[in-house]
């Protein structure tokens, strides 16, 4: 049975996310400013060029430049500067009274899709074009009016909708639901669209001439670019990633999710944790991930499974009276980081708050998207 991107991503993330008791708190980082208790972050990016990431669900929502990890959630989008650690709302907009309900074209509650890190600013996804975000502009940078047979039929309303965006070293990849095309951000050329796939693309990420995917049948794929050939490698699989030569992803057997590596010259694989939720991420040579067996328990390791320990996250928000209001950690959190930066943060997509920490570390400084800062 087909089913459609949007809709499908839309359903894992609410599976991710999770219920919580506290949809109504918005999160408004601008109305804060008197707040701000700027702590040292102190995190600097190592020669950022492009952030070096997969279209994989779970990272569509946060993305790591040179100065600002930058969140896009339902609370508010955000931008956390990683040297003071001060908390903005990405609108800057005069007058704006930043109003989730009637503050219209408020950009901290604009919905950006696909979100990926360049010099001072961000590329994103909005139906079918690609747009450049900065302080100063908002640009397009692609509008895709290209569309196979598959698209005419599964996506009629907007047979030119794009999915996601990932990226490798310059090289932006601009993902339909069954094509790629690549746009040189230093260049500024665009490649031919090429079709990878038959059905919908789920996840994606790139290695040297082969690009790994995933469909909406949970089967893994190599498409070598020379060649212009897709190959499957596996079936139950998704959320995949490259690290190091290494392709890692969940697979499930029996109903349970493990986290998977291959070594891509010989396409051996190691199961490396059981129980592994789709949200896992990785940072040099540690994984971060939440548990599924102990739901909601978050764990840090070796990048070959070993020596897991937890990382226990706490926040306490004081409500009107000064009573504190406990933390709930009764949900999924999202992971980002970046190869430029030995840092991993943990974001709480319900509560806006986040969890910075060192890479390989369990203690973290705690960031909270009122523009507060904990400790
Ligand atoms: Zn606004």
């Amino acid at each position: 049975m087909k089913r459609k991107l949007f809709l499908c991503i839309a359903i894992i993330m609410v599976l991710a996310c999770g219920c919580s008791e506290d949809k109504n708190i918005y999160v408004d980082p601008n109305k804060a400013k008197d707040n701000l208790t700027p702590v040292e972050l102190n995190i600097t990016s190592n020669d950022f060029s492009m952030d070096e990431k997969p279209f994989n669900i779970m990272m569509l929502n946060s993305t790591i430049g040179s100065d600002y990890l930058y969140v896009v959630s339902s609370l508010g989008n955000y931008h956390v500067d990683l040297q003071s650690g001060v908390v903005k709302g990405f609108c800057n907009i005069t007058g704006c009274a930043h109003d989730p309900n009637s503050s219209v074209g408020c950009l901290n509650y604009f919905s950006f899709s696909s979100i990926i890190a360049a010099d001072d600013g961000f590329y994103y996804i909005d139906s079918n074009t690609v747009r450049f975000h900065s302080d100063k502009d908002d640009i397009i940078v692609y509008e895709n009016t290209y569309s196979t047979d598959f698209e005419e039929e599964y996506y009629p309303d907007n047979p030119n909708v794009l999915g996601a965006l990932a990226s490798d070293d310059d090289i932006l990849y601009i993902i339909g639901p069954t094509y790629y095309l690549t746009y040189d951000t230093e260049s500024k050329k665009f490649s031919d669209t090429q079709i990878i796939s038959d059905v919908t693309i789920h996840s994606l990420c790139v290695e040297g001439d082969n690009i790994y995917y995933t469909n909406e049948n949970d089967e893994l794929y190599a498409f070598d670019t020379t060649k212009k050939e897709s190959k499957k490698l596996s079936d139950k699989v998704n959320q995949v990633c490259i690290n190091n030569g290494n392709l890692y992803y969940i697979q499930y057997e029996n109903g349970t999710p493990f986290l998977f590596s291959m070594d891509l010259s010989s396409h051996k694989s190691t199961k490396l944790i059981e129980n592994c939720y789709v949200n896992y991420c990785i940072n040099g040579s540690n994984i971060y991930y939440q548990n599924r067996s102990e739901p909601y328990k978050i764990f840090v390791c070796g990048i070959d499974g070993s020596d897991p320990r937890e990382i226990t996250v706490d926040f306490v928000e004081y409500d009107e009276n000064g009573d504190p209001i406990p933390y709930n950690t009764q949900r999924y959190f999202i992971f980002a980081t970046s190869s430029n930066i030995d840092h991993v943060f943990i974001i709480d997509d319900e509560r806006g708050v986040v969890f910075a920490l060192k890479s390989g570390d369990t203690e973290y400084k705690t960031i909270n998207a009122n523009g507060v800062i904990y400790n």
